[in-house]
């Protein structure tokens, strides 16, 4: 047996998680309208892999949405993409954010990368914690909370961006509430099976624009804490 043979291949750098794996999914989000440069920069320096399941690690670039557990999913690398693009449409430059639905801290991740100053909220405990230990790992500082998104996390507020990543029927008021003038809200609305992801920016006067970025399939936003 050669000495190349028995590296892992990791090591050599052509196993599923290697540079050139993730450069081919940058390749697949631009070619399916992913434009922002900064967006593309921070999926293609976050190691997804790190965020599911070691079994999973050899899919973590495929653009596909993943089971992490409690029937809970890591959302698809182009929905991540569109929903953090949509925070910087039109110029804005936001500077403190908050998410809704930390799972498995991708998301999150994905925005602190950017430079925003990340506020994130989880239902699971058991998600969160795990979530927490990837972001220390990764030198990560982001906030995070153990509680009901849907009410937002109003004394840290307003934010500049807030990102939803779990479907409500509607889209929910205290987090409108929570968003600053220039701002912009992305969640997905409707019910189970397909939602539409919903864009809105507000200004000193209440919403002054509403977009439906694309048909998308979310898990549903909940109710209760669960340890
Ligand atoms: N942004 C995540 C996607 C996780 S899936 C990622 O990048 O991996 C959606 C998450 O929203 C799940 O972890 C689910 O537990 C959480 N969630 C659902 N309802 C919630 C609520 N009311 N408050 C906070 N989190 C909620």
């Amino acid at each position: 047996m050669t000495a190349r043979m028995r590296l892992h291949p990791e090591a050599i750098g052509v196993g599923m998680t290697s540079q050139r794996v993730r450069d081919r999914l940058i390749e697949r989000l631009r070619d399916n309208g992913i434009a922002d440069e900064r967006v593309l920069n921070a999926v293609r320096t976050v190691p997804r892999h790190l965020f599911v399941d070691e079994a999973l690690a050899t899919r973590a670039y495929e653009d596909t949405a993943l089971p992490i557990g409690h029937g809970q999913t890591i959302s698809q690398p182009w929905v991540v993409a569109k929903m953090t693009e949509a925070l910087f449409a039109n110029g804005a430059q936001p500077k403190k954010v908050l998410e809704v639905g930390t799972g498995s801290g991708y998301q999150a991740a994905i925005l602190a990368a950017l430079g925003l100053e990340v506020h994130t909220v989880e239902r699971i405990g058991e998600l969160l914690r795990t979530a927490r230990k990837r972001f220390r790992a990764l030198g990560f500082n982001i906030r995070s909370k153990h509680d009901d998104g849907r009410i937002g996390w109003p004394e840290n507020g307003p934010f500049d961006g807030i990102v939803v990543t779990a479907a409500a029927p509607a889209l929910v008021d205290a987090l409108t509430a929570q968003l600053a003038p220039g701002g912009t809200l992305v969640a997905p609305v409707g019910g189970s099976g397909a939602q539409s992801l919903l864009c809105l920016r507000r200004d000193a006067d209440g919403v002054v624009d509403q977009a439906n970025l694309a048909p998308v399939v979310f898990v549903p936003l909940l109710s209760g804490l669960v340890d």
